[in-house]
């Protein structure tokens, strides 16, 4: 398959990204003490988190259990054997010495991801993904100038997500995050929530001359947006490419992004596997996953997007597109399907949800959660608009009533706005009821072509535009009450068809 690469100044972009999915496990990777965020510092680290001598730590199964998870869903192999290994370091935030991971043998074995980028479907291969323990924190405010450390991450379960560097953009980095972040959702194995860390990437960077070899990555560290990950790759591609256009050597190195000033800056030279003096941690025996246990979790699994998609679009009707845009989260699809059996009515549900819905939330910095119009509400307005008890403005006039004038986050939407018989009510209250009486709707068919008997002779030479206009002068004079197509019918009788 050819695909053409956009090239930035002339060089191919590089991009491969290591994601950490922060595991919904209650307890951590190796200990029983508590994973919940936010509980007072230090009062959830225990004794194995912090390697006390004398301590052992003992792996947690539900941990492994996501993994495989995962590992099913993008299609990879499980390996029945791994092993974990010691990453050796010293850092404030891990004072053991050592995080436990998987170096040679990873749990999760290739695998891809897929997606789509501007209406062209996108594939990235998966490396690898390996468990291993998150470190602690080191807390640089309300210190009076002091650093604080917070052990409570330590320990927590992690599954790192490595990329081939199939990337070759940061919109396409963006893209497969997105799918990514969508996917350990909707699988249940993270919770996604990227302000407090849960889902964070280090994206892998380089530029070349097309066709040339690989040039030197450096890797941007710890990106918990997707804007700052788009940001900051068109930075450092920039940065890169000034660098190679003045004649000097990209050197790796492992940079911060400054969300401030926009810029990615060096923070440590890159320290190469040999650095961490990996190891088999003699006190964890290797992980054997038995085909029975995967079988039972394969059992266990959710219908998964892709699977929903192909439903939608054999089913329902749905396009590639529209399908794949109705399966972008679980809570997105599950309002999808109760719009959809409210009215029956796909496609038009498709519609209003990327069109007015996804507009109101975008703007009100929204997710589909905390939507306040209720799914089986837009099916109730999509059925009389179909049906044509309510006319399109009337239905837009509908809308903009059941959608609150100052939304705020917080409203638990759905559940908010389910009040039954609220579109009724509306409808009652705006007098949106469609104009039935043909007599009356003759009558001003009759006014309007007496008025415009300009337009009259242009749709007679021909001009659609003119028909149009005419159409719309009659809605306005009913006040959007008329149903357009009667208006159309009656008109082109008058006029003596088209
Ligand atoms: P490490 O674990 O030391 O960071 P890896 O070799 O495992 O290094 O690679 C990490 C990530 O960097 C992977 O996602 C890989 O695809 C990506 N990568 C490797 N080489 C390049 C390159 N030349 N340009 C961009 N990304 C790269
Ligand atoms: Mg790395």
């Amino acid at each position: 398959m050819v695909t053409t690469v956009a090239l930035v100044r002339g060089y191919e972009v590089v991009i491969g990204l290591e994601t950490h999915a922060q595991l919904s496990t209650r307890s951590k990777a190796f200990s029983g003490a508590d994973t919940a965020f936010g509980a007072p510092a230090n009062t959830q680290a225990c004794a194995v988190d912090l390697a006390l001598p004398g301590t052992l730590p003992v792996l947690n199964r539900a941990a492994v259990e996501r993994a495989i998870r995962f590992g099913l869903a993008v299609g990879a192999k499980v390996a029945p054997q791994s092993i974990f290994a010691r990453k050796n370091y010293f850092y404030p935030d891990l004072p053991k010495g050592y995080q436990i991971s998987q170096y040679e043998t990873p749990v999760v074995q290739g695998g891809s991801v897929a997606f789509l980028l501007g209406g062209q479907r996108r594939t990235v291969q998966l490396t690898r993904a390996h468990l291993e323990e998150d470190a602690g924190k080191s807390l640089h405010e309300d210190y009076h100038g002091r650093t604080g450390i917070d052990l409570n991450r330590a320990g927590t379960p992690l599954l790192e997500i490595v990329t081939e560097p199939d990337m070759r953009s940061s919109a396409e980095a963006v893209e497969y995050a997105r799918a990514l972040h969508a996917l350990v959702v909707w699988l249940g194995i993270c919770d996604g929530n990227m302000q407090e860390g849960s889902f964070r990437c280090d994206a892998n960077v380089s530029v070349r001359k097309p066709g040339g070899p690989l040039g030197t990555r450096r890797e941007i560290k710890n990106l918990n947006s997707f804007r700052f990950m788009q940001q900051a790759i068109d930075f450092e591609v920039d940065w890169q490419i000034d660098r190679v256009e003045d004649g000097l050597r990209i050197e790796q190195a492992t940079v911060l992004f400054d969300p401030d000033s926009g810029e990615t800056r060096a923070m440590r030279s890159k320290e190469d596997a040999q650095d961490y003096r990996y190891f088999p941690d003699p006190d964890l025996p290797p992980l054997v996953i038995a085909a029975e246990w995967i079988d039972r979790v394969k059992a266990e699994m959710p219908e998964l997007p892709a699977a929903m998609a192909a439903r939608f679009q054999r089913d329902d009707g749905l396009s590639a597109e529209d399908a794949e845009l109705m399966t972008q989260s679980v809570a997105f699809a599950r309002y999808y399907e109760a719009a959809r059996d409210a009215c029956r009515q796909p496609k038009l549900v498709a519609n209003w949800l990327m069109g007015d819905i996804s507009r109101r939330l975008n703007a009100a910095a929204l997710t589909i959660e905390s939507c306040p119009i209720a799914p089986n509400e837009l099916g109730e307005l999509i059925s009389r608009l179909s049906s044509g008890a309510i006319s399109r403005p009337q239905a837009r006039q509908l809308f903009e009533h059941l959608w609150p004038e100052n939304i705020t986050v917080g409203l638990s939407g759905v559940e908010a706005s389910v009040s039954p018989g609220r579109v009724s009510a509306a409808i009652e209250l705006l007098g949106l009821q469609q104009m039935t009486d043909s007599d009356a709707l003759e009558a001003i068919v009759d006014k309007v072509l007496a008025a415009n008997p300009k337009s009259i002779d242009e749709f007679k030479a021909g001009k659609d535009k003119a028909f149009n206009a005419l159409v719309g002068q009659v809605m306005k004079a009913t006040q959007g009450k008329a149903h357009p197509g009667q208006v159309n019918e009656l008109l082109r009788r008058k006029l003596g068809g088209g």
